[in-house]
């Protein structure tokens, strides 16, 4: 009788990243007072604590900042990568590269971002190398 019935209501900003990524938008903050761009979504601007801010999407394209390859068995489906991404607009999130081995995955390299959904999981946000998207359309 007491258990909660939902899980308890994102943060705002939070909420309308996922709204527009489930859409197939994969948009970040840009603060209008003081022109820097933000990640992870929030009320306030974490440089000059306005709440002057806006969605923007980014370009997309970015640099590896730090890499790690994750152990996993290969019948749980082998070694994933878990990247930490710095946009070109000067943002940095956690993502993971794909298309190639994690053992390929190097800092500094040039990658794209690309929204993948997932049966039942949210969509997400992904990273390939820059130069390997020209070959390919982008799967939403
Ligand atoms: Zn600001």
């Amino acid at each position: 009788m007491n258990s909660p019935s939902s899980n308890p209501p994102l943060e705002p900003s939070v909420q309308t990243y996922f709204d527009q990524l489930s859409l197939g938008h994969f948009l970040i903050q840009h603060c209008t007072s003081c022109k820097t761009h933000l990640f992870y979504p929030r009320r306030f601007c974490i440089h000059c604590s306005e709440d002057s801010l806006e969605w923007v999407q980014p370009k997309g394209t970015g640099f590896v900042y730090s890499t790690t390859t994750v152990r996993r068995k290969p019948d749980a489906g082998g070694d994933y990568d878990v990247s930490i991404v710095e946009l070109d607009e000067g943002v940095r999130l956690m993502s993971t590269v794909q298309g190639i081995s994690p053992e390929e995955v190097k800092i500094g390299m040039r990658v794209r971002a690309h929204i993948v959904s997932a049966q039942s999981e949210q969509n997400k946000v992904v990273f390939r190398p820059e130069d390997s998207s020209a070959q390919g359309e982008q799967h939403a």
